[in-house]
């Protein structure tokens, strides 16, 4: 029997910062999970660490968007109709959650966490040799439309309150960034502070190596053994029976399968999203993602190619691949950039863990001792997995956490 003073369960990039972080501060830790570090939704993302971000995806304010997704003809999301009734009260919080004066609370409640992103990611990545995945290239945001660029006024104004900086570009001072894009965009922002990861696996890889070189135990094991044993929290993995007094749930999107079990149920949904990697034509390059505004998908430069990723799809986390949005995107996409051919049979399928507020849970789960929760992450998991790592970290160790922790509290679902 080993015994440990924490468990994390999960070694995505948010369970991994978690360990490195608390073996840091001398903790006895297991990383337990049932795959390789990364190889979860931490793998496929888009690769941006976006210290920049403002606001978070809302829901659609405008009908004729919202009708377009309605006939499964927009590319910024999709749906299985079969399984809108199970999410409808996660809707109806997530619109409500949408409102002018909603976003700009959660920009706020959610600033003291991208503040730190990019510094607590590339401190990490330094101490981890691994600072050759990041790149300080920002990342370009294209609107096709005049009108699409004006709406980002508020989310402008904002940015000059809060300090972020970003230039906004005119299409030749685009073209000067990247001049592998074709010129079928009118505006460009370039949000100059974000990062970029060339390969978001060989990151969290790193970090879980750097766990262990600390002294961190890697295990490998289901999540779903977690039991109480005696005065312990007890996990089966292959080396054995694990005990420890506390235990942190880092899941992400697979959270609800080890927690329904201890009898919390906290409202999270899931937003699919896809990816594939294309070679580019002769020496067409991207030097940082670029996000095509009005089509809702990013090209990002990576280890295996440039990675189309697409917007949301709403949809059981489990149910069948439906790729549709990637073939709604590929004309637009391939009409901005000259995207060669595939470079794997099929398409990545992930699951953004998300509640409707836009907040991750990083706390205490409610009524049960010795039991924390750390996922949620939405679109951000991979900017803000290093940041929440440090928060949990110190909440757990007693330390002074570097904000307050208050805003993502489980307990905010229970008033
Ligand atoms: C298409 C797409 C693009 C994205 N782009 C970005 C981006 O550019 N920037 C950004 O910040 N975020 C982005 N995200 C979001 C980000 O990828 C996620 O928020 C983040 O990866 C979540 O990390 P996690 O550690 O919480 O979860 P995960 O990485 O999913 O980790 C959970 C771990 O739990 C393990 N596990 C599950 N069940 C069990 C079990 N029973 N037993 C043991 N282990 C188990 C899994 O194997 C996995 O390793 C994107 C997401 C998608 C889908």
């Amino acid at each position: 029997m080993a015994r440990t003073d924490i468990i994390v369960l999960g070694a995505g990039i948010v369970g991994t910062s978690i360990a490195v972080h608390l073996v840091k501060r001398g903790m006895a830790v297991a990383l337990v999970d049932r795959q390789g570090a990364g190889e979860g939704t931490s793998y496929g993302n888009a690769g941006i660490i976006e210290g920049n971000t403002i606001f978070p995806a809302a829901f659609p304010s405008d009908l004729a968007t919202l009708v377009r997704i309605a006939l499964k003809r927009s590319p910024l999301a999709n749906y299985h109709l079969s399984h809108l009734p199970r999410i409808a009260s996660w809707i109806v919080a997530f619109r409500a959650a949408s409102r002018p004066a909603r976003l700009i609370e959660t920009a706020q409640l959610m600033r003291p966490l991208f503040a730190r992103a990019v510094a607590e990611h590339e401190a990490l990545a330094a101490e981890a040799g691994a600072s050759r995945h990041l790149s300080r290239n920002g990342w370009l945001k294209l609107y096709r439309t005049e009108e699409a660029f004006a709406g980002l006024a508020p989310e402008l104004a904002l940015a000059e309150q809060l300090g972020i900086a970003n230039v906004a570009l005119d299409r030749d001072g685009a073209l000067a960034l990247e001049p592998a894009l074709a010129p079928v965009f009118r505006r460009a922002v370039h949000w100059t502070g974000a990062v970029n990861v060339s390969d978001p696996l060989a990151l969290t890889r790193a970090y879980a190596a750097r766990f262990a070189a600390l002294g961190g135990l890697p295990l490998s094991g289901d999540a779903r053994t977690l039991h109480r044993a005696d005065a312990h929290w007890r996990i089966e993995t292959a080396g054995g029976p694990v005990d420890a007094g506390d235990v942190v749930i880092a899941l992400g999107p697979w959270t609800p399968d080890v927690l329904h079990r201890v009898g919390i149920r906290l409202p999270l949904a899931v937003k699919r999203g896809y990816h594939r990697h294309f070679r580019p034509t002769g020496n067409a390059s991207l030097g940082r993602p670029v996000l095509d505004t009005e089509n809702g998908y990013v090209l990002a430069p990576m280890a295996q190619g440039i990675r189309l990723t697409t917007g949301v799809e709403f949809a059981a986390r489990d149910a069948a691949p439906t790729p549709v949005q990637l073939d709604r995107v590929l004309p637009a996409a391939r009409e901005l950039f000259a995207l060669g051919e595939p470079a794997e049979r099929e398409p990545w399928l992930g699951a953004r863990p998300c509640f409707a507020d836009s907040r991750p849970v990083l706390s205490r789960a409610p009524k049960t001792r010795g039991l924390w929760l750390a996922y949620g992450h939405a679109h951000w998991g991979l900017t803000l997995g290093p940041a929440s790592g440090r928060l949990v970290a110190e909440m757990m160790t007693g330390a002074t956490p570097f904000c307050d922790p208050k805003p993502y509290s489980a307990e905010r679902f229970l008033q």
